[in-house]
């Protein structure tokens, strides 16, 4: 029998996703099961955006340019503009979702064998996209006591080696909401100068910062053009993660013109996608404040509530809707199963993100959660109602 590659074998199970089939199990079972795994918002689409793909008249649906289409570029270009970053439509290329710009700058930046420090816990598919490139992940680990703050630089320099190539900065944070300060991105700005690395900036969730905090771009900081990718999506920034749209943003030339090469390889981004995100870049901003609106009422039901729960604690997100709360479990991975396996209330129960799957540190996050904040209002209530009894139950088991 032929035999699968090592990087087959290496690839990470999305943590996201691989309790799938236990939440379907429950569900045969008559289980309502609320889902707080994954990061799908619930709010509609923009209307006027979905009605652009509906209306259209293509004859034929062919491939756009490499880059995407110029005039969705332009207009993209403008809504940077509006958010204070310097782009012009040369300076972006249109990709399959922010998940094809990640990979795009791992090719494109670093070697096989180089390395990328990330701070941890991050989004568990960077885990994913280093397998795919060969390189490797070095975290730098960030605490929940300080909500997930930056850690210090010292901590960054004691991991820099020869081999190391960028950072990569997830603002505001996947899985733990956090937002970096304006002097933390200054100080991230001055690492990368000083050891001339590249400052690979995910920003898909800039629309979703909360309580008036200011939302600062790697771009806005001065003196970092020839280091900072701008990595963004329309996924979360119009409820659109099905139109597989995002942008790989960067002023180093050189940089650009390489990922050219790649962006040509794979022919195109999609053009109904594309006709959604051009249409969608004139959304009003009463829906994004109405996002948020709802977005922070939701924050704050679940961090209140299990800051409730004994021996719990859950920091005060600013941004994305996800929070990373610690509970008293013994293994988080087993604790998410037990839920969809063993656990019901008034025939419910609550899907989780294991936080291990977050960490690259072995045995780290082993009694953290994701909660990401994407039902509404009531659900939410009665999800955080299950958790509590889940938890009392699960510690007198
Ligand atoms: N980056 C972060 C931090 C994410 O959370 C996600 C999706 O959850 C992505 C990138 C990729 O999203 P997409 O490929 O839908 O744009």
């Amino acid at each position: 029998m032929p035999t699968i590659s090592q990087k087959a074998i290496q690839m990470p199970a999305s943590p996201i996703r691989k309790l799938v089939p236990y939440s379907d199990e429950a569900k045969k079972r008559g289980i309502h099961v609320y889902h707080l795994n994954i990061g799908q918002p619930d709010i509609e689409s923009p209307e006027g955006a979905l009605q652009a793909v509906r209306n259209n008249t293509l004859k034929l649906l062919e491939y756009s340019h490499s880059a995407g289409i110029l005039s969705y570029r332009k207009k993209l270009a403008e809504y940077y503009q509006n958010n204070r970053i310097n782009v012009d439509e040369n300076e972006i290329i249109i990709t399959n979702a922010g998940t094809e710009g990640v990979m795009f700058s791992f090719f494109a930046c670093l070697n096989a064998g180089d390395e990328v420090i990330i701070p941890e816990p991050f989004y568990a598919n960077y885990n994913a996209f280093a397998v795919y490139a060969g390189v490797k992940t070095v975290p730098v680990a960030s605490k929940i006591e300080d909500g997930f703050a930056l850690p210090p630089i010292s901590e960054f320099e004691k991991v820099i080696t020869p081999k190391t190539k960028a950072i990569l900065i997830c603002n505001p944070g996947n899985p733990t909401g956090y937002l970096y300060t304006r002097e933390e991105m200054e100080r991230l700005g001055e690492v990368v100068k000083q050891h001339d690395l590249f400052l690979l900036s995910d920003e898909v969730y800039r629309e979703f910062c909360y309580d008036g905090a200011e939302n600062v771009s790697a771009l806005h900081i001065p003196g970092l053009d020839e280091h900072v990718v701008l990595l963004d999506s329309i996924s979360k920034r119009y409820s659109a993660c099905g139109a597989r749209v995002g942008a790989f943003v960067t002023k180093n030339k050189e940089l650009y013109n390489a990922v050219m090469k790649f962006a040509q390889a794979r022919l195109s981004p999609p053009t109904y996608g594309q006709i959604f995100a051009e249409t969608a870049c004139d959304t009003p901003q009463a829906y994004f404040d109405g996002v948020v609106a709802e977005y922070t009422k939701r924050r704050n039901i679940v961090v209140e509530a299990i800051n409730q729960m004994e021996g719990c604690f859950c920091p005060n997100p600013k941004g994305a809707f996800y929070a990373v709360a610690r509970l008293p479990i013994d293994d988080s991975d087993k604790f998410c199963q037990w839920l969809l396996e063993k656990f019901e209330h008034n025939k419910q129960t609550v899907m989780l993100a294991p936080a291990t799957g977050f960490y690259s540190t072995p045995g780290a996050g082993k009694n953290e959660v994701r909660i990401s904040y994407v039902l509404n209002e009531n659900d939410l209530h009665n999800a955080m109602e299950c958790l509590k009894i889940a938890l009392q139950k699960y510690n007198t088991k």
